[in-house]
């Protein structure tokens, strides 16, 4: 528990740390220790940080780019110099395998840089007003100005880097950000909020208020100052957002229960190592992670058996060993959750070919064959290393199993066939077909969200700053 002694625990409000008037203790999800006492924001701490992020806002937006991306390069530089100690945050306070939050943290690196770079490249048009009858003798051209204040909540499950989505847009763009992050997960954003003041941010720029969402969350969300709402976390929460958040932007950035097609004739043995990683990383506690498998019924008995062996490899145990791959759910309540979802599952003539139960807080990678697709862990989102397979006998009727949800974030599909590949990519109704890879593949540049419960918007820098941005249109009259 080295690693966050010298991590200050308070909120962080126009470039200070201030005593909080309440606490909460912050438990590792896996050893169920205490890890911390973490503040909880009351609604006027929330509004002492928009306040302060709103008087900032003119510093930021007159900040010129070569400036910002500065900033943000420099955060990289301390990021990478910090790297070791970011990872072990993670892995503390999430119960994410800290190989898997050394990864994390070199995709938050990369993000920053995309940002820093980013910022740098943020312009307009020239538009051709002589087009339109009436439009002779002028020139126009649009440029994107900064939005203001950007309210961003995010989710337990990649504390870093889903923080940087939205931290790193925002100030590419020349926006003040007033962050509140999952009650779960403070570490990550305190040790940002740290390394972006020693890189030079100004005061007020970037404030975090750690808390509940109901209270700082909702305060973010209906005040007026706030001009846009970046959110990464559930559905259910992300619509209660859209709903009260008037006519403020809103980028939400939801979950899915995320599909692969594998299509006959394809390399069963290449694919398996994938497909438990898409499954299983993370203990399946990612917004892509591979929840449903259609796979041709030609293959589908080698695939079974290939992929219950590879996932009985698996190590389970403390997210701090290096050798761990599978560890704790975040909560108590999600054990149960899921657990019940399986005997749901069981009662309905699904076969458990692997897992099935828990040990302590970890649930075992579990493996259910022919699930209905009415059930719960079918339709709804899992959030847990739970992947069901089903056999199919055409491509066809996999597209149809995959468009049937209320989610549609990333689909992906194995196959030989390049019209196959084609079809899937005009037919799977997502918001991003990966061909000849699982779902779960995201890198930090591309763009990222979902269509139908999924969310609204695109995250991945470039998308992310259009979405944190203005467009304004200016026209000369040469008459
Ligand atoms: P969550 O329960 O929806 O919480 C997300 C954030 O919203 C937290 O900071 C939470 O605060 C806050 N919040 C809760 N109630 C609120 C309210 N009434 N008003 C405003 N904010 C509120 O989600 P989670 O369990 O942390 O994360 C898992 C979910 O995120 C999954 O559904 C997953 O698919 C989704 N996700 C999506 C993406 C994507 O890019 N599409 C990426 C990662 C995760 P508290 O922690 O204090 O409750």
């Amino acid at each position: 528990m080295g690693v966050q002694t010298g991590l200050k625990k308070k909120l962080f409000i126009d470039g200070e740390w201030i005593e909080a008037q309440n606490y909460t203790s912050l438990i590792s999800p896996y050893s169920e220790e205490i890890i911390g006492e973490i503040p909880t924001a009351t609604e006027e701490e929330v509004e002492k940080a928009i306040e302060a992020a709103y008087r900032a806002r003119e510093v930021m937006a007159k900040m010129p780019a070569h400036k910002r991306s500065a900033i943000l390069e420099k955060l990289v530089s301390l990021l990478e110099a910090r790297a070791d100690e970011a990872a072990e945050i993670i892995a503390l306070e999430a119960a994410k395998p800290i190989t898997i939050t050394k990864g994390e943290v070199a995709r938050t690196i990369q993000t920053y840089k995309f940002a820093a770079e980013e910022a740098k490249r943020i312009h307009g048009e020239t538009i051709p007003l002589d087009a339109a009858p009436g439009g002779e003798n002028r020139v126009a051209y649009t440029v994107r100005e900064p939005l203001g204040v950007i309210g961003a909540i995010t989710p337990f499950n990649f504390p870093m880097n889903l923080v940087a989505h939205k931290v790193g847009p925002a100030i590419a763009a020349g926006n003040t950000i007033v962050l509140k992050p999952a009650s779960q997960t403070p570490l990550s954003s305190y040790f940002l909020a740290d390394l972006l003041h020693e890189a030079g941010l100004p005061s007020g720029a970037l404030n975090v208020v750690t808390g509940s969402g109901r209270v700082a969350g909702e305060k973010l969300v209906t005040d007026p100052r706030v001009q846009a709402i970046t959110f990464t976390g559930s559905p259910a929460v992300g619509i209660g957002i859209r709903n009260k958040a008037g006519l403020k932007r809103v980028t939400l950035e939801l979950g899915s229960n995320a599909a692969l097609i594998v299509d006959k004739g394809v390399d069963v043995d290449k694919i398996i190592p994938r497909c438990v990683t898409g499954a299983f990383s993370f203990q399946g506690q990612v917004c892509i992670s591979l929840q449903r498998v259609y796979i041709h019924e030609s293959l589908f008995d080698t695939f079974v058996e290939k992929f219950v062996d590879a996932s009985a490899k698996l190590q389970i145990g403390d997210p701090l060993n290096p050798k761990t791959d599978v560890s704790a759910l975040i909560s108590k309540g999600d054990v149960k959750r899921t657990l019940d979802w399986i005997e749901e599952a069981k009662q309905h003539g699904a076969e458990v070919a692997a897992g099935g139960r828990a040990e302590g807080n970890v649930l075992l990678p579990t493996i259910l064959l022919n699930a209905d697709k009415a059930l719960k862990v079918s339709c709804q989102e899992v959030f847990a290393p739970i992947v069901i397979i089903n056999k199919v006998q055409s491509v066809e009727e996999a597209f149809e199993l995959v468009n049937d949800s209320r989610y549609g974030l990333q689909a992906g599909i194995y196959t030989e066939n390049i019209n196959t590949a084609l079809l899937a990519a005009e037919k799977l109704h997502v918001g991003g077909v990966m061909i000849n890879d699982i779902p779960t593949f995201r890198v930090d540049n591309m763009p990222y969200g979902g269509v139908k419960e999924s969310g609204v918007g695109r995250e991945g820098i470039k998308y992310a700053v259009e979405e944190m941005t203005e467009m304004k249109l200016v026209v000369f009259n040469r008459n």
